[in-house]
């Protein structure tokens, strides 16, 4: 998959159209379109990388910042005292369909009855 067939690129593009929640020159936070939860919300960098297993050390601070605007979303979205998941899936076996890195972040509801 490459950056002009990846439908996250497309929406980090504006090609496809997202409820978007944050931008900045880095990062695009955005509802998922199909929630898992009642709260479910991906960050992901504009740079097209395919997987986790894709990061380079040059990546550090973004993946830094994933966290953090993750983070700062939650709390503003009034998870943040009772919790919540992060979580990025990698690959076949990490369940990851969309390949193009993505943060989940899942909440709003008791999370530990996923697996
Ligand atoms: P994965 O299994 O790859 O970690 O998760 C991909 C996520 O992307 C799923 O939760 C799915 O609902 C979401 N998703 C797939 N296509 C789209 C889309 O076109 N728009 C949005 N907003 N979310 C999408
Ligand atoms: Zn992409």
């Amino acid at each position: 998959m490459n950056a002009a067939d990846c439908i996250f690129c497309k929406i980090a593009r504006g090609e496809i159209p997202c409820e978007k929640l944050y931008e900045d020159d880095d990062l695009l936070a955005f509802e998922d379109a199909n929630p898992a939860a009642p709260v479910h919300f991906l960050v992901i960098p504009r740079e097209h990388i395919e997987t986790l297993d894709d990061v380079e050390e040059r990546h550090k601070t973004m993946l830094g910042k994933m966290m953090l605007v993750a983070t700062k979303i939650a709390r503003d979205k009034g998870i943040g005292a009772t919790g919540y998941r992060q979580v990025i899936n990698c690959r076949k076996s990490g369940g990851q369909v969309v390949f193009h890195l993505h943060l989940h972040i899942m909440g709003g509801r008791d999370m530990r009855q996923m697996g």
